[in-house]
C-alpha cells in the first residue's frame, strides 16, 4: 500500500458519465436513473476516498459500475427487518425492545387493515379522543385517576417538566444525574424544557435535609429519577418518595407553595416479579401510594409493549398535559395505540400476562425450560452438520433483562456453544448476522459462538439457527476446494 495517494490514480478515475455508459447500467431501467447517477457517484467518491488514504484499489469502469449496480439494487431490499436475538439480552434496545405479544399484533393487524375507532366513539356517534383507548386500562392497572400515553418515556419526561417546571426551579440529587442510552441524559431534557435544575447531594448520598435546603419559592418540582442501568453500590444513600411527598406537604402547609413530587421511572412495571427478589424494580402502583403525584414508564421495557410513554397520576394534572402542544407533537399512532391497549389488556389477569406477553415470560421461565430449549437447538444443529468442523455443548450462561431493568440481576440461563475445529467464531458471528436470510445475533465468548437459548422464540428459529451454522461451515469447505 502506498502511504501517499497516487495522484496518477486519481486522475485516472472514470467520470460518472462514462460509467452510466456502461452496458451494465444501461440496462438497468427498472430502477430511476437519479438513483443509479447517485449510486454511481456513491462509488467512485468512495474510491477517491480510499485512494486519498493511501490505498491503491482497482478504478475499472465496469468493475466500479458492478459495484453501482449492487448499490443501487441494495435500495430495493428491506433494510428493517425481523432477526433472530440470541444474545441472552432480553430487551435489547438495538433489537427493538419488546416483542409483541400474540394479542396485541392482531389487534394491530385490525386497525391498519381497515378504519378503525381512533377518534371516533361509537357510543356517542360523534368524535372520541384517542387517549380514551388505553387510559381506563391504565388507570385500573395502577391505581391512577388519570393516564395518558405518549411517543416514548424520554417524551413524557420532556412533557412533564416543560409543563409544571419551565421557568421554575426542579429539584433532582446528584445521585440521580444519570444518562440513559441513546444520549438522553437529564440535565440536557431540563435544558430543553427550560426547567431550571437545581441539583442536592453528593454523588452517593443524597439527604432529605439536603432538599429542603434547596427549596426556595421558585422551586416546582421534586424530581426522583430512576438509575435504570447504573447502579451505586456501598456507601450509598438517596430519598424515597415517601419522605419527598412528607416534604412537599410540609411546605404546602407552611407558605401554601404547591411543588409536585414526579418520578422517571424508567422501566416501569405492574407485575412485582417476585422472581427477582429484593432486586425487583417497584411497581408503578408503589410509587403512587407513596405519594407520587405523576410518574412515568416505558411502554417497551419491563412492561413488554411497543414503544410508548406513559404518565399516571392526579387528574388535573393529566388534564394539563392533554392541552400541551407536545401532547399533540408526540402522540401515539393507531398502531402503537392498537398495541399498547392489547398488552394492557393482558395485564388485568396477572397470570396470563406471565404467560402471554413474550418479555415477561423470557424473564421469569425457569432455566431449566431454556435448558431444554438449549439441547433442542444442539440437536438441530448437531443433525444439519457435517462431521468433524464443530464441537456442541449446552453450558450454563447468563441472560440479561437489558433495557436499564434490573441491572443486578444475573439470569440464570442456558447457551448452546460452538467450538471450530474448522473455521473459526469471528467468521462464523459474521456470518450469521450477514449472509443468513434472517440475520441471527449471537456471541462470542473464548473462541466459542454462544446461543443462549432464553431469548430464542421458537421451533422456526431454532431451525434458522440449524441453518444459519450448516450454510457457514458449507460456504467454508466450498471456498476451500475452489
Ligand atoms: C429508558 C429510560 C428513559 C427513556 O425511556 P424511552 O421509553 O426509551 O424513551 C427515561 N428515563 C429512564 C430512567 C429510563 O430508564
Amino acid at each position: 500500500m502506498a502511504e501517499t495517494p497516487n495522484t496518477e490514480l486519481l486522475k485516472k478515475l472514470p467520470q460518472i458519465e462514462e460509467v452510466l455508459q456502461s452496458p451494465l447500467l444501461a440496462d438497468l431501467t427498472h430502477i430511476p436513473r437519479e438513483i443509479v447517477t447517485d449510486a454511481v457517484r456513491a462509488q467512485v467518491d468512495a474510491l477517491r476516498q480510499r485512494i486519498l488514504g493511501g490505498a491503491e484499489p482497482s478504478i475499472e469502469t465496469e468493475e466500479i459500475a458492478r459495484a453501482a449496480a449492487a448499490r443501487a439494487a441494495g435500495l430495493s431490499k428491506p433494510s428493517l427487518r425481523g432477526v433472530i436475538n440470541a444474545s441472552g439480552v432480553i430487551i435489547h434496545t438495538n433489537l427493538g425492545r419488546s416483542v409483541l405479544a400474540q394479542e396485541a399484533i392482531d389487534a394491530v393487524n385490525e386497525v391498519i387493515a381497515g378504519y378503525s375507532t381512533l377518534e371516533y366513539s361509537t357510543e356517542n356517534m360523534a368524535r372520541g379522543s384517542r387517549h380514551d383507548h388505553c387510559e381506563p386500562l391504565i388507570c385500573a392497572l395502577t391505581g391512577a385517576e388519570a393516564a395518558i400515553a405518549v411517543n416514548n418515556n424520554a417524551a413524557a419526561v420532556m412533557m412533564v417538566l416543560s409543563e409544571f417546571a419551565a421557568g421554575h426551579e426542579a429539584i433532582v440529587s446528584r445521585g440521580e444525574q444519570v444518562e440513559i442510552g441513546g444520549s438522553f441524559r437529564i440535565p440536557d431534557v431540563m435544558k430543553q424544557s427550560h426547567a431550571h435544575m437545581v441539583e442536592v447531594g453528593a454523588t452517593n448520598k443524597t439527604h432529605l435535609s439536603d432538599y429542603e435546603a434547596a427549596i426556595t419559592e421558585e422551586t416546582a418540582m421534586l424530581l426522583k429519577v430512576h438509575p435504570s442501568n447504573y447502579r451505586m453500590t456501598g456507601f450509598t444513600e438517596s430519598v424515597d418518595i415517601r419522605d419527598l411527598r412528607s416534604l412537599a406537604d410540609a411546605r404546602k402547609a407552611e407558605t401554601g407553595q404547591e411543588i409536585l413530587v414526579y418520578e422517571d421511572q424508567g422501566s416501569g412495571a405492574f407485575l412485582r416479579l417476585d422472581a427477582f427478589g429484593n432486586y425487583a424494580e417497584p411497581a408503578v402502583v408503589e410509587s403512587l401510594n407513596a405519594g407520587a403525584d405523576l410518574v412515568s414508564f416505558s411502554g417497551d421495557k419491563l412492561l413488554g409493549g411497543p414503544q410508548a410513554g406513559i404518565i399516571v397520576g392526579r387528574k388535573e394534572l393529566i388534564a394539563r398535559l392533554k392541552k400541551n402542544p407536545l401532547a399533540r407533537a408526540m402522540r401515539l399512532d393507531k398502531m402503537t395505540l392498537a398495541a399498547l391497549e392489547a398488552t394492557l389488556r393482558l395485564y388485568l389477569d396477572s397470570e396470563g400476562a406471565m404467560e402471554r406477553i413474550p418479555t415477561v415470560r423470557m424473564l421469569i421461565e425457569p432455566a431449566e425450560c431454556v435448558k431444554e430449549r438449549a439441547e433442542a437447538l444442539k440437536a438441530a444443529v448437531e443433525k444439519k452438520l457435517p462431521k468433524g468442523c464443530a464441537e456442541l455443548n449446552v453450558i450454563p450462561e447468563t441472560s440479561r433483562a437489558g433495557g436499564g431493568a434490573l441491572p443486578m440481576c444475573d439470569i440464570a440461563s442456558y447457551a448452546l456453544e460452538v467450538r471450530f475445529l474448522a473455521g473459526n467464531a469471528q467468521g462464523c458471528e459474521e456470518y450469521l448476522v450477514q449472509k443468513c436470510p434472517t440475520p441471527i445475533v449471537a456471541r462470542i465468548n473464548q473462541e466459542a459462538v454462544l446461543c443462549d437459548a432464553r431469548t430464542v422464540q421458537n421451533e422456526g428459529e431454532i431451525e434458522a439457527i440449524a441453518e444459519g451454522f450448516a450454510a457457514y461451515f458449507a460456504e467454508l469447505s466450498n471456498s476451500a476446494s475452489e
